[in-house]
């Protein structure tokens, strides 16, 4: 075993990663990066499939630490595509000489207290370990991906793709007959741009969407001067709006004192600006209230119901079962009009589930469909996925996996009773991912875990952990806003309900980033009470 001596670790080089390994860095501190893939970017690096774009505005989707990034980076369009989030995080990793700090092609395989040292034994797939003083993990929220497997797939000759390990090289699907298992936020996305060009697609939807219209544009010299001009004030709004985003809802209640055609205008607002404002901006009564709910849900089935041309198809299309944004809102461009063309054809696999594959194709209720590529954008195991497979074991050897197998918990989706100075960013029960715009929620966890340490450190005391008492007030809390919403009823990665045997429990907090950004700040100015730090 060979031994490297580190005060910080920080695994993942992703969005979240490359920030906490600048933070650190800069305060002084001896800190490597680790990333299992060969490149940086995280889920910007990993999902490289067909029509993969960002749906938060570019103007809000951007660190902040820097002027002079701000001032030189261009973006293309107001959602770019993948390749261009990918190309900004490797030009942050050039620009501020990051990579001399990541070891790509690294990954995690255990992960060990060792109470005598203080430190961290981080084990990588080499062989190499890292003991770390502090170890923060960066691992994304949506980086496990979900792959499912079915009879016979071992005889099938085509090929079998899941979205979020796309190959890095081009795939070319052009003629082909291709299937798409998955619906959401990535299918929709996979299905709109594959539809113009390959021979024949088909849809195997077990459950319909409510995506909303995408607003995209090119962004010239004279938008981009204008964002710049308002960076200074979006970079201050972000952090203080429920979602991080530059929006938010009416205040409470104030829905009630409108008329339903006054209503109808902020909806009409909200969807003509073509982002998740459709989301996060219209009523917070929409994810609480059924009545509330239902007229939101119908208002949007009426602007989906006159994209498609068949009825029986819109039926099929626009979901009955839930309401409107208690699953996460994915934006379109094309995806229902997609369903238009006659070389686009959806399969019901709820009515009829998928039996397996044969040599030629899927077979649905006896019924082949051939086919010469199966793409998968079936999700992912999402919030825990990651660190749970990591073989983390703190104090006494606490098994991290085997707590968040019954129980999903953390303080504030930052740090984890028994598993002392290991801290989370986009750990679960914190808003990120599912109900923060990830950059401005990441930013804001990077900012309050180097505080963090750099607080035990020019405290000169060794360790910091929450309380068991602190951390149960935090899940209760976290779990008493989380019943208050529809969210709650509904299967979905949000609730844990996509994978089979996981606790059923909100992975994201739903108080609203900013409520959340206050009480952190708050943590931190009062010395961190309900943490231990000795
Ligand atoms: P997802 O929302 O979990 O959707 C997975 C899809 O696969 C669903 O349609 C699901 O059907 C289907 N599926 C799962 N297991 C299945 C099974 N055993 N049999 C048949 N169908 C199955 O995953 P995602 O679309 O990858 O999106 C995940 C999240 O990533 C999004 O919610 C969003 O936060 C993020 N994302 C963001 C962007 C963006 O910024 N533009 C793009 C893509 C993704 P059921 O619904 O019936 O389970």
């Amino acid at each position: 075993m060979s031994y490297k001596y580190l005060d910080a670790l920080v695994v993942g080089a992703g969005v979240s990663g490359l920030y906490q390994l600048y933070k650190l860095r800069e305060a002084g501190l001896t800190v490597t990066a680790v990333e299992s893939a060969p490149d940086v970017g995280g889920t910007w690096y990993w999902n490289a499939y067909p029509g993969c774009r960002v749906d938060s505005p570019a103007n809000i989707y951007q660190y902040w630490f820097s002027q002079e990034l701000l001032d030189d980076w261009e973006w293309s369009e107001r959602f770019p595509a993948q390749p261009e989030i990918k190309r900004y995080l490797q030009h942050v990793a050039n620009r501020f000489d990051l990579y001399s700090s990541i070891e790509l092609d690294t990954r995690v395989v255990s992960a060990h207290w060792k109470e005598q040292e203080g430190r961290w034994h981080v084990t990588t797939e080499a062989g190499l370990v890292y003991a770390a003083k502090y170890l923060v993990s960066c691992v994304g929220l949506l980086s496990t991906p979900k792959v499912l497997s079915f009879p016979n797939q071992e005889v099938f000759q085509g090929q079998v793709y899941h979205t979020a390990k796309w190959p890095q090289e081009p795939v070319d699907l052009k003629g082909l007959r291709v299937g798409v298992i998955g619906n959401g936020a990535t299918g929709i996305q996979v299905i709109q741009t594959l539809a113009p060009e390959v021979a024949e697609l088909t849809s195997f939807q077990r459950t319909p969407q409510y995506a909303v219209r995408m607003k995209n544009y090119a962004v010239d010299e004279k938008i981009m001067a204008e964002w710049r001009a308002d960076y200074p004030r979006l970079s201050q709004l972000v952090h203080n709006t429920f979602g991080g985003f530059p929006w938010d809802p009416a205040e409470e209640g104030h829905a009630a004192t409108l008329t339903i055609e006054q209503r109808r205008e902020v909806l009409e607002e909200c969807w003509a600006d073509g982002s998740l404002r459709m989301f996060v901006g219209t009523f917070p009564e929409v994810l609480v209230d059924p009545v509330m709910n239902e007229e939101v849900t119908e208002f949007v089935r009426e602007k989906i119901r006159v994209q498609i041309n068949d009825p029986d198809l819109a039926q099929k299309l626009i979901p009955r079962d839930h309401g409107y944004g208690l699953r996460r809102v994915p934006l379109e461009n094309g995806y229902y009009e997609a369903f238009n063309q006659s070389n686009v054809h959806l399969v019901d696999i709820k009515a009829t589930p998928i039996d397996g594959f044969s040599e030629r194709g899927l077979v649905v209720g006896g019924e082949e469909y051939p086919l010469d590529a199966l793409i998968m954008a079936t999700g992912f195991d999402a919030g825990t996925g990651t660190l749970s497979r990591m073989g983390v074991e703190g104090r006494d050897g606490k098994s991290l996996t085997a707590l968040w197998r019954d129980d999903i918990r953390t303080t504030l989706g930052l740090q984890v009773h028994g598993f002392p100075n290991l801290f989370l960013v986009g750990g679960p029960l914190s808003p990120i991912a599912a109900f923060c715009n990830v950059q401005t929620c990441a930013q804001q966890q990077v900012d309050w875990v180097t505080d963090a340490i750099l607080n035990v450190v020019n405290s000169g005391k060794s360790t910091m952990e929450p309380t068991a008492e602190r951390e149960e007030e935090w899940v209760q809390h976290h779990d008493e806003v989380a019943n208050e919403t529809l969210m709650m009823t509904i299967d979905s990665w949000y609730t844990g309900a996509n994978i089979e045997g996981k606790q059923r429990r909100l992975l994201s907090y739903i108080g609203g980033a900013h409520v959340y950004r206050e009480l952190c700040d708050e943590i931190q100015a009062q010395g961190y009470p309900g943490f231990s730090i000795e």
